[in-house]
């Protein structure tokens, strides 16, 4: 389990953490049953994309990272070579969308990374077994980032 505070200064801040948590997770080591999934909670600017870009870097993903917004799930693959699901769900319109998306199939894939922007839209989707990060800006223009996690 991992329960940590950060703030962050800058953008390069926020991806260093993003890429640290992303080394942190053991994956190929054997006994996992499902994919890493990694939630990012908080609002339009607070640096979840940010976080996101740290992420794949530290899976070793040279591919820029787009926003998916529009798309809502992009799909990269790590030097490891499993696979990096980056899922927006900004523009999400029903949950019916993401079982469209095949999550369920990511899920049980458990190689697989999965890292979600406005995760709470998944309701009772949500898997249970999951890291939890919370963004948000503070007033001094620095950022916060709450990682409660099972890695
Ligand atoms: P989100 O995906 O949550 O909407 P983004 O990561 O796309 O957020 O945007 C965060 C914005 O805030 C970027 O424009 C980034 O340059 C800026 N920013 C300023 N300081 C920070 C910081 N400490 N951490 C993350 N982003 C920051
Ligand atoms: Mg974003």
């Amino acid at each position: 389990m991992i329960h940590k505070t950060f703030t962050t200064y800058t953008p390069f801040e926020t991806a260093e953490i993003g890429r640290m948590l992303a080394l942190s997770f053991k994956r190929g080591a054997g006994g996992k049953t499902s994919a890493a999934v990694v939630c990012l909670y908080g609002d339009l600017g607070a640096g979840k994309t940010t976080f996101t870009q740290g992420f794949a870097k530290g899976l070793g993903i040279k591919d820029r990272l787009l926003s998916p917004t529009f798309i809502i799930v992009r799909r990269y693959t790590t030097k490891r070579n499993s696979l990096l699901y980056h899922i927006d769900l900004y523009r999400l319109s029903s949950v019916d969308d993401i079982n469209a998306l095949g999550f369920s199939e990511m899920v049980t894939d458990p190689e697989a990374f999965i890292i979600i922007e406005w995760a709470e839209r998944l309701g009772r989707l949500l898997p249970a077994n999951r890291t939890d990060i919370r963004f948000s800006t503070l007033p001094d223009d620095s950022h916060r980032i709450q990682i409660d996690g099972a890695l």
